[in-house]
């Protein structure tokens, strides 16, 4: 079945998510600490008539990063081009895409801490002194080229800045993470898709939706489409609280959000009765790979207290226990 809560990493991005992406700060629900900054930082570069720093994105996938990258350059009134480190395997690639920027232009890349070692020491230089070496031909007869670029601004988006090598956290200017998104800002989203959509959605109805996204608007937009399949099979005029509970019942979505995946891994956590698991034996178990575990299943527990990091491993809670209908260990020395 399809795993509808989850957020692939390199998800090409259908018609329909583009046409839902707000392209306005006053669509852009929540995130309120980043967009004040933000819009100072704009207000200020537009002063001086400067390209914008160079800005860092990090959070899990789906949390609104590429389109706050849309809208700066809105805001800017720059170009923007929108790239994801996979997409740049040799320096040739990522030296290609920065001499053809112009004067104030945005590059975004997405995926960033992706990037090879090689690809990576390029960025440095150009986002340092907008300048890059190339090396053209090989051997004795090899000769260095520097190549002067205009004033760009990089925007770059992780999920994971600790994979981030030191020298290239450095060399962004402003650093942003972004949070997951209460029920009461998503249900708003939801809301706002709807009108998009043409649809009416009652105010209860974008509630659960929102509850039972974790946190994540590309979650709640994803429902909200599933959603409004249900409410047009039963010819409805709005989509009501009623169809909305029914349909994210059949398609299998928890009132917490939590999918088979996440009911897995805490299942997981609890079989081990408080003694902490490695990360590699939960990709095992999962049979996820431990980037996925770490960057998409993992955070949102993380965030709401339904698992524990520790240096030995991850742990269930309290919470944990609770939500699986289980008694929590009550062996001495355990964390309960
Ligand atoms: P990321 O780049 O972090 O993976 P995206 O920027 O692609 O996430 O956002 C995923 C979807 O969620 C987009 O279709 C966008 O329309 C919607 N979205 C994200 N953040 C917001 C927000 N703050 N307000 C409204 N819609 C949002």
């Amino acid at each position: 079945m399809e795993r509808l809560v989850e957020i692939e990493r390199f998800e090409a991005e259908t018609t329909d998510e583009a046409s839902l992406r707000p392209g306005l700060w006053a669509e852009y629900i929540g995130q309120e600490q980043i967009k004040k900054n933000l819009g100072v930082f704009i207000e200020a570069s537009k002063k001086r008539n400067e390209a914008l720093d160079h800005i860092l994105f990090y959070g899990p996938p789906g949390l609104g990063k590429t389109t706050l990258a849309l809208i700066i350059a809105n805001e800017m009134a720059a170009n923007i081009k929108v790239t994801a480190a996979p997409m740049i395997e040799k320096s040739g690639d990522l030296a290609a895409i920065l001499t053809n920027l112009e004067e104030g232009d945005i590059l975004f890349i997405d995926e960033i801490h992706r990037l090879s070692p090689a690809v990576e020491e390029i960025l440095y230089s150009s986002m340092e002194d907008f300048r890059i070496d190339i090396i053209i031909g090989s051997g004795p007869a090899a000769q260095t080229v520097k190549i002067d670029l205009p004033r760009f601004t990089l925007i770059g988006a992780t999920t994971r800045a600790g994979m981030l090598s030191n020298p290239l956290r450095d060399r962004f200017g402003m650093n942003f993470r972004m949070q997951f998104y209460t029920p009461q800002e998503l249900a708003q989203i939801v809301s706002q898709a709807a009108n998009k959509l043409d649809r009416e959605i009652e105010k209860e109805a974008a509630l659960e939706i929102a509850k039972r996204s974790r946190g994540t608007p590309r979650i709640a937009l994803r429902l909200l489409r599933r959603v409004r399949d249900f409410s047009d099979v039963a010819d409805e005029e709005r989509i009501s609280l009623e169809r909305t509970i029914y349909a994210l019942d059949q398609l299998g979505i928890n009132k917490l959000g939590f999918d088979e995946m996440d009911l897995r891994l805490l299942r997981l956590l609890a079989q081990n009765r408080g003694k902490p698991m490695g990360l590699s034996t939960i990709a095992a178990a999962l049979s996820e790979d431990e980037g996925t575990v770490e960057d998409v299943i993992e955070p949102y527990l993380l965030a709401n207290g339904y698992l524990e990091r520790t240096a030995k491993g991850r742990c269930a809670t309290f919470k944990t226990y609770e939500t699986l209908g289980v008694d929590a260990p009550k062996t001495e020395g355990s964390l309960f």
